[in-house]
């Protein structure tokens, strides 16, 4: 018989079952250590998409068959198995095959076989993080520097899905920048395009305090695009040579057809925003380029290596930590918009 190294953990995480389903129960972990790295995780940040899981048993195509773990944006310590001491690593979601034609070409997020942590997208689905341990392969662990805090770190996935969405408009450096939408993911672009050296930063949100929020992580001004005037920023084909849009609101993607230059470039955002009635004639007569932007590549790595040098400062965002055992307290607070932008479970016991 072949030598079997698989080895086994049981310990607790945090499964979504269905529609308000979510429990804490314990996982029995089957994992080669030949192959893969056992993680304990320390911090998890609550996305839009497991408070989808959460409330609707779903995200769009991707609904609930069997229990599965929640979370994606998880950080932790490597366990080594030979005695050498843990390392803090983020946890990249994503594990690509790098076989594929996507993955050959240096677009892994277009992966053909791609497993990224607490996805229904498969069945069976991809376990997420938000558990005691992970197992995942050495190139889904990027080690950081211990001295900076967990708050920061965990938010290493959303700051990367930030990062990739500026790289999709080419470049921002001295472009005067629009961003609909503040909340969580919004925010983050706002601060990655500073970062990459926009000369202007407009922000747009419903929500005062996510305007507040827009000028704190870097935006020149921030309006509420039903109350402020945007006819000057319409005049002359429009204002700003990059819009990103991060709300999903339909008016929004409408309204920046307005609000982009000619050929200028319109970022949207992995929001869900389903069908759109797009005014395609006066898109195409102004050769705007349309781009999506799902998940991140190698950005990843530099999202870990911003927050390490300080580029980006995330904890504006943070409104509480949670511990794991509270996860569904803490996903309501998540869910309700008025109260809440990013929640965090700790890991510790
Ligand atoms: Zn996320
Ligand atoms: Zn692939």
């Amino acid at each position: 018989m072949a030598n079997i190294k698989t080895e086994f953990l049981t310990f607790d995480a945090c499964y979504v079952r269905g529609k308000k389903d979510l429990y804490v129960a314990a996982k029995k972990l089957e994992y080669d250590p030949s192959k893969e790295l056992l993680v304990r995780i320390t911090r998890g940040g609550i996305c839009g998409s497991d408070i989808h899981y959460y409330q609707h048993g779903g995200v769009g195509d991707f609904i609930l068959k069997h229990p599965m773990v929640l979370g994606h944006e998880v950080i932790g310590e490597t366990v080594p198995n030979d005695g050498s001491n843990p390392v803090k690593v983020a946890v990249n979601p994503g594990r690509q095959c790098n076989n594929c034609e996507y993955c050959l070409e240096g677009k892994s997020n277009q992966c053909l076989d791609m497993r990224f942590f607490g996805s229904a997208m498969r069945n069976p689905h991809v376990d997420g993080g938000f558990a005691q341990y992970v197992a995942v392969r050495a190139d889904q662990c990027i080690p950081y520097n211990p001295a900076i805090d967990e708050d920061i770190m965990a938010f290493a996935e959303p700051l990367a899905v930030a990062i990739h969405a500026v790289n999709q408009a080419g470049t921002v450096l001295g472009k005067k920048v629009l961003v609909t939408g503040s909340g969580p993911i919004g925010a983050l672009v706002i601060a990655a395009c500073k970062a990459a050296g926009a000369a202007e930063i407009v922000a747009t949100d419903l929500v005062e305090r996510n305007r507040q929020l827009a000028i704190v992580m870097g935006a020149t001004r921030a309006l509420d695009p039903i109350k402020a005037d945007l006819t000057p920023l319409r005049s002359g084909k429009g204002y700003f040579d990059v819009s990103f849009e991060a709300s999903g609101a339909i008016p929004a993607i409408q309204g920046n057809i307005d609000l982009t230059r000619a050929g200028g470039v319109m970022v949207q955002v992995g929001m869900n925003p389903g069908m759109v009635d797009l005014p395609l004639t006066r898109m195409l007569a102004k050769e705007i380029r349309f781009v999506g932007a799902f998940r991140f590549i190698n950005e990843f790595t530099t999202s870990v290596q911003w927050l390490e040098k300080g580029l980006v400062d995330p904890r504006p965002l943070l409104t509480s930590v949670f511990h794991f055992r509270d996860v569904v307290k803490a996903i309501e607070l998540a869910g309700d918009k008025s109260q809440a932008l990013k929640i965090q479970l700790s890991f510790e016991e």
